[in-house]
């Protein structure tokens, strides 16, 4: 354990470090602080349930290698990563065996336009239109990612939805402008769903450009690592150490210690004192402001603004997890097998009604009815589960933790649990109580997802100088995509006075 160092990363998740990474770059002695014995934070690979079964309790599929910088400037291949991308991305199949829809990966539009036809020519037609301009943003997408919160890329991604849309959505919500271009009631479900995955509110003003841009452009980009989410985080964590980045884990920060006001290191338990010239935080927003630094450093105005953060709740996601003695086969694949070999597929949704219905009780506080976007990763990547078993996952929206008592949640989880295999076996006949050898579902984690907002490169910046933000409450917000760890990297450049602040990686 260094007794100083340049910089100090409090996490070692994707953003950490991401964060790491550029600091070291950039000629910092960098040094990550982890209170896990493993690094991953939420990209993370487990044995929860019976061994040899994997698997990724909360992110499970990368989404922006096509336009991460570091992804470019680094070989993470080379440490080790391995991705793979399922032809079949998308699917939503249905209880009575109707046709499902399927959206395919980004060459194979025009089959997801097939798969849309079964339900409605024009909505075909609209998708394939849609996707290719929403294909075309890569470029905008990757420069309002990963760069600080600016003006100038809202107004940019704005313009671009109104030329997708072909007229000015004004306050347009997403479900206005689903309803506006598609007929299909299958096809209009299958959007509102993907497009609350992608954290819009779907019948808030406004939220119609986020449809047409973010959640247009994420479908049809996932790749999964193999041997896990886990993977990922290794794969970065090795890349950093071949740079020269140092590592504590098992290393939970205690405080972050100030002087005149100025963070200047780290107290961690059992290993002392770490002092540095900047300290970033990946932790979370309350976690570090409240948790880390003494009360006495904000004026009471600051302290309000972090309580208030702290209050700012919405729906989340929790996880679904399963070991299955085979994979499912959906009474839907008779129209098109594909939906068997599907990275996410949605279980549990009917028409567009009951969408709707459903995920207006996740905003009103209310448990789901059961329903999961499911993957079953074992059946691209075998090293997930024993010779001739599977896995599976499920993401499940839920309303705001603080809608549950959590010594409710034993007892959730177990109806949960029996109710969604009920439904499960409704869509894939095989899936009864005797082919799911173990199943948990996993009680939504209190994690930032509110985005803290501030201005360029001040977005990163606390109350406390030298004291940064950069997980996921800075934008670009939540995914696995170490964009708020990028971004916050120019925040301390310039104020290091570091020469590579104006450069991108
Ligand atoms: C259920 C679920 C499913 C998701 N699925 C996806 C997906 O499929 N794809 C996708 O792109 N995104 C997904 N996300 C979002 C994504 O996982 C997160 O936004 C992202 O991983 C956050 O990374 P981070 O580095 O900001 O934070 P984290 O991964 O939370 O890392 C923070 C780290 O800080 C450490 N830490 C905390 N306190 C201390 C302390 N006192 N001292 C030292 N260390 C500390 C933690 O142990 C942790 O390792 C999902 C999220 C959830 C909840």
């Amino acid at each position: 354990m260094p007794a100083t160092c340049d910089a100090v990363v409090i996490g070692a998740g994707v953003n950490g470090l991401s964060l790491a990474l550029r600091l070291r770059r950039a000629g910092l002695r960098t040094l990550v602080v982890e209170q896990a014995a493993f690094v991953g934070g939420m990209a993370r690979t487990e044995e929860p349930l019976l061994a040899g079964f994997r698997h990724n309790p909360h992110a499970n599929y990368l989404a922006y290698g096509a336009v991460n910088p570091l992804e470019r400037a680094f070989d993470f291949a080379s440490a080790g990563l391995v991705t793979l991308t399922p032809e079949a991305q998308h699917g939503l199949c249905f209880a009575d065996g109707r046709p499902p829809l399927i959206l395919y990966r980004n060459d194979l539009t025009q089959r997801s336009g097939e798969s849309l036809r079964q339900y409605s020519d024009r909505d075909a037609h609209t998708y394939v239109r849609l996707k290719g301009a929403a294909n075309a943003l890569s470029p905008v997408m990757a420069k309002s990612l990963y760069s600080p919160p600016a003006r100038e890329s809202a107004s940019r991604l704005v313009a671009a939805a109104d030329h997708i849309f072909g007229g000015a959505l004004n306050d347009r919500s997403a479900r206005d402008v689903i309803d506006t271009l598609f007929e299909a009631d299958e096809v209009r479900s299958l959007f509102y769903q993907l497009a609350a995955e992608t954290g819009l509110s779907i019948e808030t003003p406004g939220s119609g450009v986020g449809f047409l841009t973010f959640t247009l452009w994420l479908v049809g980009q996932l790749r999964l690592p193999v041997g896990g989410m886990r993977a990922y985080a290794d794969a970065i964590a090795e890349t950093a150490r071949r740079e020269g980045v140092e590592f504590a884990l098992d290393a939970p920060v205690e405080s972050i210690t100030l002087q005149a006001g100025r963070a200047v290191g780290v107290t961690l338990a059992g290993h002392g004192h770490v002092g540095a010239r900047a300290v970033a935080s990946s932790a979370g927003v309350y976690a570090t402001l409240a948790g880390m630094v003494p009360d006495a450093a904000f004026s009471a105005q600051e302290s309000a603004r972090i309580l208030a953060y702290a209050a700012t709740e919405g729906p989340t996601l929790a996880t679904l997890i399963f070991c299955l003695s085979a994979p499912p086969a959906y009474s839907s694949a008779r129209w098109n097998a594909d939906i068997d070999r599907c990275f996410r597929t949605l279980v549990g949704y009917g028409g567009a009604r009951e969408t709707l219905a459903h995920l207006r009780d996740i905003e009103r506080g209310m448990l789901p009815p059961p329903s999961a976007a499911l993957r079953v990763n074992s059946l691209w990547d075998p090293s997930q589960a024993p010779a001739g078993r599977h896995v599976a996952g499920g993401d499940v929206l839920m309303p705001a933790p603080s809608s549950f008592d959590p010594s409710d949640w034993e007892a959730v989880s177990a109806s949960f649990i029996e109710a969604f295999i009920e439904v499960w076996g409704s869509h894939a006949p095989n899936m009864t109580p005797d082919t799911v050898l173990a199943g948990r579902f996993m009680p939504p984690e209190r994690y930032d997802r509110a985005l803290l907002l501030g201005e360029g490169t001040g977005q990163y910046r606390t109350g406390i100088e030298r004291l940064y933000l950069c997980g996921a409450s800075t934008w670009p917000g939540g995914g696995a995509h170490g964009a708020c760890g990028y971004n916050a990297f120019g925040a301390i450049a310039e104020d290091l006075g570091l020469k590579a602040a104006t450069r991108r990686d």
